[in-house]
């Protein structure tokens, strides 16, 4: 672990960088490929355009199903490293098939980031498992920020073990969708969703305990380091064409240490919001 401090650490003013990428995802990236990590099992193709689409699986029949396919999916995690309980148990819990399209919910337990509109992707399993288990590894988190709710399962899986949960998303109707999902958890399970700009965190509900950003910008913004506890941890992708997971741990109350995980893909994290 290398350890840094951003050139300005009292500077809260400031506006984090904005990025020039344009409407598309950017080159490289498409809803079958984005949110995964690059090495490892093969995130399964989705039809081109034109191809055939999924079959159509009735929820009923799923929800029938799903425990099943959720059993095999923790199983899988766990022979590809995962070992934290908690999140286990958490991705054991969460209906992943209800935050996807229904046309792709046979496909929701498969290793894969799927499309969820607006050119964004769900996360794939094992990137969710972790990102998790890293920002809550050798701590008990009571408040986490997620920065980029897509349609909520991240947010989800967070709420079944994390007290407090926060998470922003920037595409109102991502919002909308994450709003729903989430309502069908328990009450108890409840997260608190913000439509906004992300990269600005929630500075009126900070400090956290972790920060997961689900969303790669060239550089994680400096705002949200600051609105780490001291000894938690943010982990996000950073980078465009050349992406890689950075854990960043804050020391003390100017220092940060940071480490450089694998190589991964992930939908661009942009400033504003989009209606
Ligand atoms: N957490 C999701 C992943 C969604 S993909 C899951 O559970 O699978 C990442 C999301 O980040 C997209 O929905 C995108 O709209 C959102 N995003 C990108 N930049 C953002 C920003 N600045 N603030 C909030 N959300 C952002």
């Amino acid at each position: 672990m290398g350890s840094f401090k951003p050139r300005h650490p009292l500077d809260r003013s400031r506006r984090p960088a904005t990025t020039s990428w344009g409407s598309s995802p950017g080159p490289g990236y498409s809803p079958s490929n984005s949110n995964t990590r690059i090495h490892g099992p093969k995130p399964f193709a989705l039809p081109e355009a034109g191809g055939r689409l999924p079959k159509l699986v009735p929820a009923m029949n799923m929800g029938l199903n799903s425990e099943r396919l959720r059993a095999q999916m923790v199983h899988r995690l766990r022979e590809q490293g995962i070992d934290d309980e908690r999140v286990l148990a958490a991705m054991q819990t969460v209906p992943r098939h209800l935050f996807v399209d229904q046309g792709l919910a046979s496909r929701a337990y498969e290793d894969a980031a799927l499309p969820i509109g607006y050119g964004q992707t769900i996360s794939q399993p094992w990137v969710v498992a972790h990102m998790l288990s890293l920002m809550s590894e050798g701590r008990k988190p009571q408040r986490v920020l997620e920065i980029g709710a897509g349609c909520g399962y991240q947010a989800a899986v967070l709420a079944q073990f994390v007290p407090e949960v926060f998470a922003i998303e920037r595409v109102r109707g991502l919002y909308e969708q994450a709003r729903m999902n989430l309502a069908q958890g328990r009450p108890r399970n409840r997260v608190r969703l913000t439509f906004g700009d992300g990269m600005l965190g929630l500075e009126h509900h900070a400090p956290f305990d972790g920060i997961v950003v689900a969303a790669a910008g060239v550089k994680i913004p400096e705002t949200l380091l600051h609105q780490l506890a001291i000894g938690a941890r943010l982990i996000a992708p950073e980078g465009t064409a050349h992406q890689r997971l950075v854990l960043i741990e804050r020391t003390a109350q100017s220092s940060w240490q940071r480490m450089e995980l694998q190589d991964v893909r992930f939908v661009p994290l942009r400033p504003g919001t989009q209606l």
